[in-house]
């Protein structure tokens, strides 16, 4: 029964949306497909109720059936923010006073739908300056002609035949834009939780290689030494590239940069098969936090990246580097500390004759038989 259900709603959810995939697209795309069924619905309605005349009748059906051609080719061009906003102008030019002169002017749903529409076009609708600028004064000027019309030409404005039609017309109106104001609601807040998400994330990454940044990586270690259990295996690894000063003075800042972006790339795929996260915590260096390690682990991780970087070297050789491990071993353990015993190791594998890594008590990983660089 569920599952009947949930396919269903999946197949609709396809049908809907095609392809779409931000919040933004898939909230224009319902918008634009439950919109004429209102229309139709209306016209059904008022024609069955005895409201409004033949003509209305089927205007409403065509102005329905443009809006579904609306959604189709929304759909189609994956750009339904266009045609939401042809759908803003259709509706507030030509169904809003058709509904109004059909209606009873202020007297039925019309003022409803405005309100609405306003929240739609206003808060759904990305515009510049001037485009905002005259949907706001139409949204003004559109009421107001209306307003002035009804109170001058009473006559053209007919009266429900009586008031049970119009508390209907009202009830029917009233549940249809409930249920598009929540089609909107729930819209932009899966945009803001987006937006805030996106935000959040940026904050966390560095700008040019996409790793975590100083901050982020240092977070992580701080909530482990909260956490840390007492058996515990983890590792820290500092990575730093070697001459990286003579590669930018060499082959430029630019190219330095591709080496950084290329180097975290192979950091990045590499410490996903430990469970591990990278970080950026300088210039060229690099620090690695891998949560449950054995020694083996680590040597086969180095040698792994180091493996990497020999066979997808950059333009002008592959990336070197120095590195140095530390395990999580003290009894009384401290991030500053952890930090710089492995900042100790590498400096060790610097002074060693760089492109080698090294643990904390001086054994070595794995040293590669040349500087390839
Ligand atoms: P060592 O092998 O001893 O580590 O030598 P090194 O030249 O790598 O170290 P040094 O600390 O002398 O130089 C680091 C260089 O990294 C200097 C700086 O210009 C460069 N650098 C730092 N951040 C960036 C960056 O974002 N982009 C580029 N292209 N270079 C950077
Ligand atoms: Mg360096
Ligand atoms: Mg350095």
């Amino acid at each position: 029964m569920t599952s009947t259900r949930q396919k269903s709603l999946k197949w609709l959810t396809a049908v809907i949306f095609g392809a779409a995939e931000t919040p933004e697209q898939r909230m224009h795309l319902t918008f634009l497909f439950i919109a004429p069924w209102g229309c139709y619905f209306s016209a059904v309605f008022d024609a069955a109720v005895g409201i409004t005349g033949t003509l209305y009748v089927a205007v409403l059906l065509s102005i329905g059936l443009a809006v579904h051609a609306l959604w189709f080719q929304a759909r189609r061009s994956l750009r339904p923010h266009g045609m939401a906003a042809l759908f803003c102008l259709l509706m507030l030019f030509v169904v809003l006073p058709l509904s109004w002169f059909d209606n009873e002017g202020a007297d039925g749903p019309t003022l409803l739908l405005f309100l609405l529409l306003a929240a739609y076009a206003l808060g759904a609708i990305v515009l510049r300056p001037w485009q905002r600028a005259a949907l706001i004064a139409s949204f003004v000027v559109v009421p107001t002609v209306l307003l002035i019309t009804g109170y001058r030409h009473p006559t053209w404005v007919p009266t429900y035949a009586d008031p049970q039609q119009r508390l209907l017309d009202l009830g029917v109106s009233y549940t249809f834009s409930v249920a598009l104001l929540v089609v909107l609601m729930g819209g932009y807040l899966r945009r803001f939780e987006n937006e805030h998400r996106d935000a959040r994330d940026t904050a966390r990454r560095d700008s040019l290689t996409g790793l975590l940044n100083h901050g982020a990586f240092h977070g992580i270690l701080n909530q482990y030494e909260l956490e840390r259990p007492l058996d515990s295996r983890a590792i820290l690894l500092t990575y730093d590239l070697d001459h990286f000063k003579q590669v930018n003075d060499t082959y430029g800042h630019a190219y330095g940069d591709e080496v950084l972006c290329h180097f975290s790339q192979l950091l990045d795929e590499t410490v996903a098969d430990y469970a591990g996260v990278a970080g950026r915590c300088g210039g060229e260096e690099f620090n690695l936090f891998i949560p449950y390690a054995t020694r083996d682990d680590i040597v086969a991780l180095d040698s792994r990246l180091r493996e990497q970087c020999l066979k997808r070297p950059l333009r002008h050789g592959p990336v070197c580097f120095s590195g140095g491990a530390a395990l999580d071993s003290a009894e009384t353990f401290s991030v500053d500390e952890w930090l710089a015993r492995s900042d100790t190791a590498l400096y060790a594998a610097k002074s060693g004759g760089r492109n080698r890594s090294l643990f904390d008590d001086g054994q070595p990983m794995a040293i590669m038989p040349t500087d390839t660089r």
